[in-house]
């Protein structure tokens, strides 16, 4: 890995509560990442959380649709929507980061997912590809040109923040090491493709 600088930042994705085991949306092995992502972290300077971080009855929820079971897939307005379990409901535990995550000097938390009719798996753009967080400015901003990302979930919010990071003009790298995957229907390998296509770096 390259020395970082002013120039580098670690996006870390999602670890929190409900994408580890035991919660309500567990990626399977999500909490083995988390020394991994400790020690990558204190390799940077620079490095930016992210949240999941949803209303009660938020539409990404089967609780939300009748008759419709998690991992189900709906027609929002803005395209096909993989139902979910609740999950990383505001102020609740299973939102809260993992406790074993230790990055004190972490600069920005980006809460995704708020708004109650649309969904959001990048930490740069919401499921409709066109309401932004404000992660790309902030970034832009900053004057970083590389991002490096890790966390969860591999074939979800790491791989849509990765591409709509690349597409943002970063050089874009991901720690696998660093991440796991849901894998619907083999969408671990899917993303892996999907990522190398976009020319994103994976290491
Ligand atoms: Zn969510």
């Amino acid at each position: 890995m390259q020395p970082t600088n002013d120039r580098d930042v670690l996006l870390v994705v999602d670890i929190q509560n409900d994408f580890c085991p035991g919660g309500a949306l567990a990626v399977p092995g999500g909490d083995e990442i988390v020394p991994v992502v400790n020690r990558l972290a204190h390799g940077f300077a620079h490095v930016v959380l992210t949240q999941d971080w949803h209303p009660p009855g938020h539409s990404s929820f089967a609780s939300a649709h009748p008759g419709k079971a998690p991992f189900d897939s709906v027609e929002m307005p803005y395209g096909a929507q993989i139902l979910w379990p609740d999950h990383c409901v505001q102020g609740t535990p299973g939102a809260a980061f993992h406790p074993g995550l230790d990055i004190p000097h972490a600069e920005l938390i980006v809460r995704k997912g708020f708004r109650r009719a649309i969904d959001s798996y990048s930490a740069f753009q919401e499921n409709d590809r066109k309401t932004p967080t404000g992660l790309t400015s902030y970034l832009r901003e900053r004057g970083f040109e590389r991002v490096t990302l890790c966390g969860l979930a591999t074939d979800f919010c790491v791989l849509y923040s990765a591409l709509d990071a690349r597409a943002a003009g970063f050089a874009t790298t991901v720690v696998i090491d660093a991440c796991r995957g849901l894998d619907v229907g083999g969408s671990i390998a899917r993303a892996l493709e999907e990522m190398r296509k976009a020319e994103i770096k994976l290491i």
